[in-house]
């Protein structure tokens, strides 16, 4: 199979894993010779609710039976707007939401970042240091990361300013005083005026997982609030009960003026959102926003029936029982293993960045090194981070507390056996 994969994918799609998987639940991966793999990636925080969770399973079932596809640009169905009254409900504040949907985390991004334009009449996009938001040309731009993102793919969308992230174990800056120094950088070198959108993910994703110090979002959002700049939250990786509440943006009380879904949206169904005041989203002219596929009925049903699965077994809880258990391993490989320089995250999006010890010079080759040992032992695991020194973990919240401790005895002997 992997010779086929060879002659007929493209290699530029990287597969972490050498295996074809032909079960998936419960925390457990089977592959075609029949081994379990223990899963701490949830296929890069998708399967929250598990792979086929049951309400997902029934609804979609139902809308397949139903029919597949209308195009709700030319004759819309329930399902659509089902979705966006829950994302109304869902995300944070209490004023007006509207919704358009769509199928990638990407595609919300940029109609994100098309719909601030508009109400604005203003051009600018701010984003951050270490920041992900996708692989179209405009999302690429918006992404820090050059290797493997963005390397050679330019020229990339103009109007992109990039600010300091706060990153407390490398900055060492409070929230109010790395919020300053973004916002200096923002009004000297962009200036408010010009300013559509600041776009930022609550806890960076791909960037490292990286969880800024405690009143940067709020200092932001206010900063935002005072210049008429949209102030949007990327939630793509972090929402939908994966940090231990609804929303990473709802920790601090922060309320974007317009938030980006995906992922954990839909149970593994393609399906993106971009969510935000009524007034704003109401903008955009009629017909500006859509595409052929989005919010397409079976994607609706899965998210409905994830949704439902997330309040049926209040899997917010559920994130922050697995980051108590989580964090407890964690803290002990950390305290035998000098090469922890931070344990970080919050509920199931929890992560250890590795420098070499008694510095923050970022180890790259020992987080590779654990990474393939758990693999080896069968324990999917996933890194991050612009240094590539970060060991993130993303288990599915239908994960059980055994299997949890069976893959952390896996994390711990990894590190046991790397150790130089
Ligand atoms: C994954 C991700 C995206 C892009 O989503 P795709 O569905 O892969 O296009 C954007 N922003 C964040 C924060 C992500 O984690």
């Amino acid at each position: 199979m992997l010779e086929r994969k060879k002659s007929y994918v493209a290699d530029g799609v990287g597969t972490a894993l050498p295996v074809f998987v032909v079960e998936a639940g419960g925390g457990v991966l089977v592959d075609v010779d029949g081994n379990s793999l223990i899963d701490l990636g949830s296929g890069i925080a998708v399967t929250t609710v598990g792979n086929s969770a049951p309400a997902v399973v029934r609804r979609v079932a139902e809308q397949l039976e139903a029919f597949t596809h209308t195009c709700f640009m030319v004759t819309p169905y329930a399902g659509y707007v089902d979705v966006a009254e829950r994302l109304a409900e869902l995300t944070p504040g209490d004023h007006a939401k509207k919704s358009a949907l769509f199928n990638s985390g990407a595609e919300a991004v940029e109609n994100a970042v098309k719909i601030a334009r508009v109400a604005t009449g203003r051009d600018a996009v701010v984003v951050f240091d270490h920041a992900y938001h996708g692989r179209t040309n405009l999302t690429m731009a918006m992404t820090a990361k050059n290797m493997p993102y963005k390397h050679g793919f330019g020229p990339f969308a103009g109007e992109v300013y990039r600010a300091p992230m706060s990153y407390p174990l490398h900055d060492g800056l409070s929230g109010a005083d790395a919020a300053a120094r973004a916002i200096d950088v923002i009004d000297k070198q962009v200036g408010a005026t010009n300013l559509a959108c600041v776009v930022i993910e609550p806890i960076q994703g791909e960037g490292g997982f990286i969880e800024p110090a405690p009143g940067f979002l709020p200092a932001l959002a206010d900063w935002c609030r005072e210049h008429d700049v949209v102030f949007i939250a990327d939630e793509i990786q972090s929402g939908f009960c994966r940090t231990g509440d609804w929303f990473a943006c709802d920790h601090e009380g922060v309320v974007p003026d317009l938030v980006t879904t995906a992922k954990g949206i839909a149970g593994g169904l393609p399906l993106a959102a971009v969510t935000g005041r009524a007034e704003l989203m109401d903008a955009v002219h009629g017909g500006g926003l859509g595409g052929t596929y989005g919010g397409n009925p079976l994607a609706c049903a899965a998210a409905l029936g994830a949704i439902e699965e997330m309040e049926t077994h209040d899997l917010a809880g559920r994130a922050r029982e697995v980051e108590a258990l989580v964090r407890g391993r964690l803290e002990k490989i950390a305290a035998e293993h000098p090469v922890v320089a931070e344990i970080r995250g919050r509920g199931a999006m929890l992560a250890i960045e590795l420098c070499r010890p008694g510095t923050l010079e970022p180890d790259a080759a020992r987080a590779a090194a654990v990474s393939a040992y758990c693999h080896r032992q069968g324990v999917v695991t996933l890194t991050c981070g612009t240094w590539g020194n970060v060991f993130r973990f993303l288990p599915p919240l239908s994960i059980s507390d055994e299997l949890l401790e069976e893959a952390f005895d896996v994390v711990a002997e990894a590190f046991a056996a790397t150790a130089p």
